[in-house]
């Protein structure tokens, strides 16, 4: 994997304002971001970089991700509820399901039918809360992860990762053509300024190459 020159690392980071492209941290050692094909799509943090990796490898349903995102918790509350309601004498809280009583956590586990609410695979499941300690559902681990790592604006991190995904090939490759442009025209001004500084030799100089010229033409 062929990386990038230290120029075209700077041009990147300068036009990220050196933050991370998807949580747009700063202070972060950025690496380069790429396709499967192996094209500079930006600059990430290591943490977005797995994000983005677990995005991609397992194909999440991003409509259900989101879903559960914003439409979980008032889900789950019903649910709880009604759990709560049917079993009034609730058996002890068991601290391994987060604080719900066995009843609740096989209520949710029904709604489910019993797979991860996002990537409805049949899987051991644990509860997922918000930021705020709200429960929003059951995830298995490797959904529950993707959330962590997806930080607290999930839907506003989704929004960049679907922007990153289809244009960061593009952006990335405006700012590298466009570096790589500058050069070009550099180096096609310093030849052409080395070619004017030829022609402005002194006359002298001019006058014997002109000899040796005559010199060597045959009498
Ligand atoms: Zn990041
Ligand atoms: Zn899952």
């Amino acid at each position: 994997m062929i990386g990038l020159s230290e120029e075209l690392t700077a041009a990147l980071l300068a036009t990220q304002d050196y933050k991370c492209q998807l949580c747009q941290r700063d202070e972060l050692t950025l690496a380069r971001d790429f396709d499967s094909t192996g094209a500079t799509r930006g600059m990430l943090c290591q943490r977005c970089k797995t994000m983005l990796g677990l995005i991609e490898t397992k194909k999440y349903e991003w409509p259900s991700l989101l879903h559960f995102v914003e439409q979980g918790e008032e889900h789950a509350k019903a649910i709880l509820q009604q759990a709560k309601l049917d079993n009034p004498i609730s058996p002890s809280l068991k601290a391994r399901w987060h604080s719900l009583t066995e009843a609740q956590f096989d209520a949710l586990l029904a709604s489910q039918g019993n797979r991860c609410a996002i990537c409805f695979l049949f899987r051991r499941l644990g509860v997922n809360k918000d930021k705020n300690g709200h429960v929003r559902g059951l995830l298995c681990r490797g959904c529950n992860i993707l959330l962590g790592l997806l930080s607290q604006d999930i839907v506003g991190m989704l929004d960049r990762v679907d922007y990153h995904l289809i244009y960061g090939v593009r952006d990335a490759r405006s700012v590298l053509d466009h570096v790589l442009f500058r050069r070009k025209e550099q180096l096609i001004c310093e030849r052409a300024a080395q070619e004017e500084s030829i022609h402005e030799r002194p006359p002298w100089e001019v006058w014997s190459l002109k000899d040796e010229a005559e010199d060597s033409t045959p009498h």
